[in-house]
């Protein structure tokens, strides 16, 4: 699956943010300095022996860019010397990286089972999708540990869980679960999308699989979706197989973006960190802030655990503003700077009403049980002046 080219391969004792500007890194004959973008969707061979040799397997190399592409390869490589994982394996968005590792791993008769409060799109993945070709699963609580050794069943195969979750911030104990998978010869998933790999790295912990969507902190620029997944390289490889039939690959282009953009992760995730604690700690001494959900906020209910996994609280900041909905778009509508859209881990601050957005599609009583009130925002914080931040809300507060 590597390109055989002059490469720049630096081993792993280097410290995470030397890896994140020049792990992967393969320069062409030009000898280029920044990574070069290969737009070529095919690759040819010195004669005919050379071609079936590639496509049989015997000689590594390039064949076709939905099996593999240099500037692709080059993100997988940067990213799984980041995560310490044997193998990544790049896709189209973070969507097809789930998609592809259930593909790969799982058959029908499966069971699956996965955090409540995983991403809108993957709750619909495993319940009208996978539920069609006869792959079932258990939603359980992030927290309770109880309800994941509850929910295992003979058929067993995937746990699946996001930390901290999309919009109340709750951490789920990745070494605990890691522990509960093990005994029961089940794989352990992660979607490392809030954190990325320089606040936690979920394979350390335990964890087998670690899924991305790179659309997020790992561009941190908005522009540009892709994801990963990651695993020592025999689980990764049934996940390749599939990827590379069906084709829900990253492009050049995208990989390029996700190249420039890691070489500034970590100075990013420093500071979306903290502003995002500033902000935090503004906004639970207002007034009509009822409640502030951030992990490096000492108040939050797993705060031990969270400065246990992660390195600081992350970028995603949720509040409850008194009054309601009404409050809660008041708040929006009176804001001039930050951006209202469901996006996040932008430079950009975005600000997001979660119950009449990314969970309206959940009944308002799935919303109540999850926690996610009409009266509640969720602020993906930027890299902009946090007193910019705070001027900003303060209106609508
Ligand atoms: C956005 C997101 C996804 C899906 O990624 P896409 O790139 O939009 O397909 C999955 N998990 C988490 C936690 C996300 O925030």
């Amino acid at each position: 699956m590597t390109n055989q080219s002059k490469s720049d391969q630096l081993p792993p004792a280097y410290a995470l943010e030397t890896l994140a500007v020049r792990a992967g890194t393969e320069r062409s004959q030009f000898n280029e300095h920044s990574e070069a973008i290969f737009l070529t969707s095919s690759f040819v061979f010195n004669n005919a022996a050379q071609a079936a040799a590639r496509f049989i397997g015997e000689e590594p190399g390039n064949i076709y860019a939905r099996f593999t592409n240099p500037t692709v390869t080059m993100f997988e490589q940067r990213l799984a010397v980041l995560e310490g994982a044997e193998q990544c394996i790049a896709t189209s968005s973070g969507m097809s990286a789930i998609l592809a590792c259930c593909m790969g791993l799982l058959k029908s008769g499966d069971h699956i089972v996965a955090s409540r409060s995983v991403f809108g799109a993957t709750i619909n993945l495993f319940n009208n999708i996978f539920k069609k070709f006869g792959v079932a699963t258990t939603f359980v609580s992030a927290t309770d540990v109880s309800e994941w050794v509850a929910a295992v069943r003979p058929t067993t195969k995937l746990f699946f869980l996001e930390t901290p979750s999309n919009p109340l911030t709750e951490i789920s104990d990745i070494a605990a679960i890691a522990a509960i998978s093990k005994r029961h010869g089940v794989l352990l998933a992660v979607d490392n999308c809030f954190c990325t790999p320089i606040l936690q790295r979920p394979l350390e912990l335990g964890a087998d699989i670690i899924i991305h969507s790179a659309t997020k902190y790992l561009d941190g620029q908005g522009r540009v979706l892709g994801g990963a997944v990651l695993g020592s390289k025999k689980i990764v490889e049934p996940v390749y197989q599939f990827l590379r039939t069906a084709g829900p690959t990253m492009s050049a282009f995208n990989a390029w973006v996700f190249l420039k953009g890691m070489e500034t992760l970590k100075i990013r995730m420093d500071a979306h960190s903290a502003h995002a604690l500033a902000v935090a700690t503004w906004l639970e001494a207002q007034p009509n802030v009822t409640r502030v959900y951030y992990p490096g906020l000492p108040s939050h209910p797993q705060h031990a655990l969270a400065m246990r996994q992660q390195q600081t609280g992350g970028g995603i900041v949720s509040f409850e503003v008194k009054g309601g909905r009404e409050a809660a778009w008041r708040v929006i509508d009176n804001t001039r700077l930050v951006s209202i859209t469901a996006n996040l881990g932008d430079t950009k601050t975005t600000l997001t009403h979660p119950s009449t957005t990314t969970h309206a599609r959940i009944t308002p009583e799935a919303r109540a049980a999850a926690g996610i009130t009409e009266g509640l925002l969720r602020i993906a914080v930027g890299l902009e002046a946090v007193s910019d931040i705070q001027n900003d809300l303060a209106r609508g507060l």
